[in-house]
């Protein structure tokens, strides 16, 4: 069989993979509590409340749009159009054209061209998040958060960028089972090292003082039989007033993160709610799921590339004569970009799915639904959530369940245990 041949194969069975992988360990059969749970929690929202959210929101949705359909469309002028191989050739140029000039150089100018063209939009973003109070750090601090992701982004995509180019100088006809097995690897390994080296760059970590609050929240993980070694406090408000928890890393790197704004502005019973709802993740291995599918799914995708760049009107388009030249980067680029706003909704569906499970868990374990709602509530009037986002947007880019399905869920909950 023929590179080409193997290469099919391949491909469908990493999708066969993807795709079983995600049936078998995402929870799809919970469904949401019924719509009209979920409007009964919206009337019992302060109308004020509900009314500046979306007010909010509505600010920032015409941005918002504008640098998805910017990005999409900077990406495919610089893609299908031989623009891009030339920005890679003069990016190249003060080093006699040397291919690993263009990979690195010219692979970078392209994202470059393309972050900066997005840039007003981001910067518009920031001035509305201020005009509401909920940015904390100024135009100085956001410039520099700028720079330092820039920067970040830059080593990374350096590496990914030589390691992707030797290969496939390496192995000419094989470079798309290489890179395929690449592409897995890195993925696992920025999430094992993430919330080490690059969680760092923008936040300072420490451990939760001692305290009644912090021995709960050690008692309550154990209970769980999660094993935390701490519980870390980001010092987030040094950008936002928004609250916020995470579980980050695999095996050793593993940390539960509280921002310090939660625990300032939530009351100890709606940080556990928090902590247990992030003891959940832990517990059913959501890092690891998302690892695992993003692994198998970044495989996928080195190896579609390799299949859709062979076809020649593209490469006519591009000004290339093979998607494996630096020069033909940012088609690749412009590939990426395409795929990435298609799975969009389908990694949001899956987030959803999985958050929803984690909510079940907070409300087990701490067996408290009053302080779970009070912790929704919370959450959706400081960081000015709308707790019933249009439908589109919800399904196409939510992360979590809205608030009041996550406030139905509770009182659901509540019924059924009686209390
Ligand atoms: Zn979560």
């Amino acid at each position: 069989m023929s590179p080409r041949g193997w290469a099919v194969l391949t491909l469908a069975l990493l999708g066969l993979a993807v795709v079983l992988a995600a049936l078998v360990l995402v929870p799809w059969q919970r469904p949401p509590a019924p719509r009209a749970d979920q409007l009964a929690a919206l009337r019992d929202l302060p109308t004020e409340q509900v009314e500046r959210a979306r007010e909010f929101r509505a600010a920032l949705r015409p941005g918002g749009w504008a640098a998805l359909g910017i990005g999409l469309l900077v990406a495919l002028a610089l893609g299908l159009t031989p623009l891009g191989s030339r920005l890679v050739e003069l990016a190249g140029r003060p080093f006699g054209g040397h291919w690993i000039a263009q990979a690195i150089l010219g692979g970078l100018a392209v994202v470059l061209v393309a972050d900066l063209l997005t840039l007003p939009f981001s910067a518009w973003r920031h001035s509305v998040l201020t005009r509401y109070g909920l940015a904390t750090n100024g135009w100085g601090g956001w410039t520099v958060d700028l720079l330092k992701s820039y920067a970040v982004s830059a080593v990374i995509g350096a590496v990914a960028l030589l390691g992707f180019y030797t290969v496939i100088r390496l192995a000419p006809r094989w470079w798309w089972a290489f890179g395929a097995a690449g592409a897995a690897t890195l993925v696992v390994l920025l999430s094992f090292v993430l919330p080490v080296l690059v969680e760092p760059v923008f936040n300072r970590f420490s451990p939760m003082e001692p305290g009644p609050l912090r021995t709960e929240l050690m008692d309550m993980a154990a209970r769980d039989g999660v094993p935390v070694r701490d519980v870390l406090v980001a010092d987030a408000s040094r950008r936002t007033r928004a609250v916020n928890a995470y579980v980050s890393g695999l095996g050793p790197t593993r940390r539960v993160v509280v921002y310090d704004t939660l625990l300032r502005e939530a009351t100890p019973t709606e940080v556990k709610a928090v902590v247990a709802h992030e003891l959940g993740h832990a517990r059913d291995r959501d890092v690891p799921i998302f690892t695992l599918t993003g692994a198998l799914g970044a495989a996928a995708a080195v190896v579609a590339l390799y299949l859709i760049g062979s076809w020649p009107p593209l490469l006519r388009m591009a000004g290339v004569d093979s998607i494996a030249q630096p020069r033909a980067f940012a088609l690749l680029l412009a590939l990426v970009t395409v795929a990435g706003l298609v799975s969009t909704p389908v990694q949001a569906l899956m987030s959803r799915r999985l958050e929803a499970r984690a909510d079940a868990h907070a409300l087990a374990l701490t067996g408290d639904p009053a302080a779970f709602e009070a912790m929704q509530r919370r959450i959706s009037s400081v960081n000015l959530g709308d707790p019933d986002p249009p439908r589109g947007e919800y399904l196409y880019s939510a992360t979590h369940p809205s608030t009041v399905e996550r406030i139905a869920a509770a009182r659901a909950y509540a019924r059924e245990a009686g209390r």
